[in-house]
């Protein structure tokens, strides 16, 4: 039997056949003339995909937690205050990292689900003489999103450097960097971005990369110091070869085709598209009777949704029901809610047809645990918020 099962996790996704195909071309030399073109290339897309016309890209071979790695260990020197608004799992794991690092770091803290408000984020800025601000525009362990746009001016407004962790949100959510005053954001490759996993990309503001020029201390890690990379990037870009250590040949030429596909439907479109999908999704979710993790519909993301289990059913076995009716979707994340909800990716190439298919296989699940409801009632409700957009 053929293995059909669609992957719906909030990263890795399902991948485009051409985007695939791509990694598999034979492998050529990284100072070979078509992949210094393949690469410039990329580098040139993704300055589009994060709408930042005056920034620098930076790609590494890597994950996520590379790029998060990269930005706060070029960007903080030790005993540089950080604040960390943070929504969950990730902005934990941000706090810990900068830590390793050296910072002073303040987490804003909420429950499972909510954000911190404009106006508390506005208070810490104002009293505490922070550097550098991380957001993580979406928490994949709650399927929270923050407001970058607002959040972003008011690090201008107290001259705070802002970071994005975007991974679960650029080239699916609205991230205007330049527009918004963004000063990094970075995410990885295999999430709405479209590429196996293995690439963590960046964008540096200009802003940022005077901060990191302007260091007092040297970049306490060899591999991910900008220092290196910075030339190399340029090279590429001005399609020249360049050498600090070698790129996933691959995985750029993937990339390439990815962002080429992205910037075809256009930005805007694609956003568009991701806001249907989802709320089909959720639409889907909430006729099922199933509640949401974030506590507010503003609150929730557009890349993924985050349903709680009903009461009275076991969540692993749910979640193995699904993927045996054809679906693989996450289990929970955050630790203190873990066992309570379930996560649901719709991201990248995502397609109502896979939407459907979800609601569909968690019907399915839901009959076969005892849950009871009407059936049909979800992929009806997908399929009419469909119509509607
Ligand atoms: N930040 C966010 C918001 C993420 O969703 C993830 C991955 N799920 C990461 C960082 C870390 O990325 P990776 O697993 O690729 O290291």
């Amino acid at each position: 039997m053929k293995n059909r099962t669609l992957l719906m996790i909030p990263g890795p996704i399902e991948f485009d056949p051409a985007v695939l195909s791509a990694l598999g071309t034979p492998t050529t030399g990284h100072l070979a003339a078509d992949f210094i073109e393949e690469f410039g290339q990329a580098l040139e897309r993704m300055r589009q995909v994060f709408l930042c016309p005056d920034g620098q890209p930076i790609v590494l071979a890597g994950t996520g937690t590379l790029a998060m790695d990269s930005a706060g260990v070029n960007l903080v020197e030790p005993g540089d205050k950080v604040l960390v608004v943070n929504t969950g799992y990730f902005g934990d794991r941000y706090g810990v990292l900068l830590e390793r690092y050296g910072a002073q770091v303040t987490h804003l803290r909420v429950p499972p689900g909510d954000r911190p408000a404009l106006d508390v984020v506005e208070d810490a800025l104002q009293n505490g003489s922070f550097r550098l601000m991380t957001v993580t525009h979406v928490d994949t362990s709650t399927g929270v999103i923050t407001d970058i746009k607002g959040l972003a001016a008011l690090a201008r407004r107290y001259n705070v450097l802002s970071i994005v962790d975007g991974v679960c949100s650029v080239a699916g959510e609205e991230l205007r960097m330049s527009e918004w005053g963004v000063d990094l954001a970075f995410t990885a490759s295999q999430k709405a971005v479209g590429v196996p996993p293995g690439l963590a990309l960046l964008m540096v503001g200009p802003r940022a990369l005077q901060a990191f020029q302007a260091r007092r201390t040297p970049v306490s890690n060899y591999y991910a110091d900008w220092t290196n990379w910075l030339p190399v990037m340029q090279a590429y870009e001005g399609r020249k070869s360049s050498y600090f250590a070698t790129p996933a040949v691959n995985l750029v030429f993937a990339l390439n085709v990815s962002l080429g596909q992205i910037l075809q439907e256009g930005m805007q479109a694609r956003i568009n598209r991701h806001v249907r999908l989802s709320q089909a999704c959720k639409a889907g979710i909430g006729a099922l009777g199933l509640k949401q993790v974030p506590l507010r519909p503003e609150y929730a993301a557009n890349t993924m949704t985050a349903p709680r289990f009903p009461a009275g059913i076991n969540g692993a076995e749910f979640v193995s029901r699904v993927g045996k009716a054809g679906v693989t979707l996450a289990g929970g994340l955050l630790a203190p809610i873990r066992s309570e909800y379930f996560r649901i990716g719709h991201m990248g190439a995502a397609t109502l047809g896979d939407i459907l298919a979800t609601i569909g296989a968690i019907e399915i699940a839901l009959k076969e645990s005892g849950y009871a409801f009407q059936a049909g009632v979800g992929v009806q409700a997908a399929l009419a918020s469909a119509a509607d957009a």
